[in-house]
């Protein structure tokens, strides 16, 4: 079963006069393919558990939709959306024996005893707690109560499974192991299933697509790995990642990146952002011990964690008390308080220190010019604009190119890549700044089979503007 959440809010009223209204949901957009395993990350009060209630029916929305499949069931009752929810506290009945509690919602619906009995021998076997049947909850453990629970849910063989913070009442061995369960549960019934947690490495284990929110709005949508590797903004960044990622207050100068005096790191392009503030982020994985290396820590001790070392250092522009490095237990540190290294480049993330969110660069930069309402890169209009004529660098990110014969700009590819669900193209221009332009493009774009110059298209909003003489970023009259 696909579900699709359109501009869901749900905004509670204040619950007394000349209050607040709660903002719990806001204008969430996600769509979850049938047989997904998505997971609702964020803080407590984020609204994870308030979308979930939504999707199950227990909840109606202020405003938007949500389908399940092609059928719209935003004002669906709960009981015929066919949905199975395991809540935090599995609410199983003392009374009943666990043949009993995993049978109880077919006996509501009237399903005879016999079916009854069989349909929860196979949702127990799914769990493998098939032995455990004539038990009564008090002589299990608490994760073979959660696992009653999940049976309980999978017996009316649910279109969707909800899980609302399933593992948070288990000892943390049980965790890792209810995580796994689910994980097969799920692989093995193909149910689209929506978990919400409030702990990053629980979601990010079990999940193939996690949603991460902040105070009802959806801050970014992705593969675990790829929010990880590519946050969208500081809070995003803060959010994942054990130990967490290492913040401290910068400065772009010169094409580099500053923390204090210190040089740390090439700019990914030098020219638009000089004397920018930013937050500098860096993963604690992100440090290389070297003697001569551009970054100083002040450290307090070492922690030996097996396979790492862990460095527990400061320094004075970090955001936060205290400044983690995981480096190889193997690397030889000097018994020193003050220990040098240089950061790998994609395990720094700057941020702008105004907005918070991420300053991405444009990976292919031309230089051009503005004439009549065109943006030219050499004699090619490859835009309109509504800025006065000017020379300018033209940003273009790699994923602003569309393949066309008859299209604006002419690039020299070398070669194709293919990828999955893309081709990454590497190609020269005589404007570009930089010795390669890097392209990425559909899979299933054609492309002729002689490579050679290839015309192609500019996405107007994957395009950036910067005056040529300030380096400031224009507005090229859309934004
Ligand atoms: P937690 O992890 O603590 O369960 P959550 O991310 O699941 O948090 P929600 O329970 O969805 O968050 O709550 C989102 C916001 O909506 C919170 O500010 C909460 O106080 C508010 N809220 C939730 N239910 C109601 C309600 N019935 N009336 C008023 N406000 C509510």
């Amino acid at each position: 079963m696909r579900i699709s959440i359109q501009h869901l809010t749900k905004i509670f009223p204040s619950r007394n006069r000349g209050g607040k209204a709660v903002h719990a949901v806001e204008d969430m957009n996600i769509e979850i393919p049938s047989g997904g395993l998505v997971g609702l990350l964020g803080p407590s009060g984020c609204g994870k558990s308030t979308t979930l209630f939504m999707l199950s029916g227990l909840e109606s929305p202020s405003s938007g939709k949500i389908l399940f499949d092609d059928q719209d069931v935003t004002t669906l009752a709960a009981e015929k959306r066919g949905v199975g929810l395991v809540f935090q506290n599995y609410a199983l009945y003392p009374h009943m024996t666990v043949q009993q509690n995993i049978r109880f919602p077919l006996d509501n619906m009237r399903i005879k005893k016999e079916e009854g009995n069989a349909r929860a021998l196979d949702a127990a076997r799914l769990v493998q707690i098939e032995d455990l049947m004539a038990r009564k909850p008090s002589e299990l453990s608490g994760g073979q109560q959660q696992r009653v629970a999940i049976a309980r849910a999978l017996v009316k063989m649910p279109n969707v499974l909800l899980l609302d913070e399933p593992l948070s009442n288990l000892d943390a061995r049980l965790r890792l192991q209810t995580r796994e369960e689910i994980k097969r549960i799920q692989r093995t019934t193909g149910i689209t299933t929506v978990f919400v947690t409030h702990d990053q490495e629980e979601a990010m284990s079990i999940c193939d697509t996690m949603v991460v929110m902040k105070l009802g709005i959806v801050q970014q949508v992705g593969a675990p790995q790829d929010i990880y590797d590519d946050p969208n903004n500081l809070f995003v960044a803060n959010f994942l990642g054990t130990p967490p990622i290492n913040i401290f207050k910068g400065k772009i100068a010169g094409g580099k990146v500053y923390i204090g005096e210190e040089a740390i790191g090439e700019a990914p392009w030098e020219t638009p952002y000089d004397d920018q503030d930013v937050f500098v982020g860096i993963r604690p994985e992100g440090f290389i011990y070297d003697a001569n290396g551009a970054f100083t820590l002040n450290v307090d001790h070492i922690e030996v964690m097996g396979r790492d070392k862990s460095v527990v250092a400061s320094h004075e522009c970090s955001t936060k008390p205290i400044v983690r490095s995981i480096i190889d237990s193997d690397i030889v540190l000097p018994a020193s308080n003050q220990l040098k290294f240089n950061v790998k480049p994609n395990k720094l993330f700057l941020f702008s220190a105004a907005t918070e969110e991420r300053v991405k660069y444009p990976a292919n930069v031309f230089k051009g010019k503005i004439e009549g309402g065109k943006i030219y890169i050499g004699e090619e209009a490859v835009a309109d604009t509504q800025l006065e004529d000017r020379e300018v660098y033209i940003g273009i990110c790699p994923d602003g190119f569309v393949y066309d014969e008859n299209g604006a700009l002419t690039l020299q590819v070398n070669s194709i890549e293919e990828g999955e669900g893309s081709k990454t193209l590497a190609a020269a221009h005589t404007n570009s700044e930089k010795p390669g332009v890097k392209c990425i493009i559909g899979g299933a774009a054609e492309l002729p089979a002689e490579l050679g110059a290839l015309k192609f298209n500019i996405k107007p909003n994957k395009l950036s503007l910067y005056d040529a003489e300030t380096r400031e970023r224009l507005s090229n009259g859309r934004e």
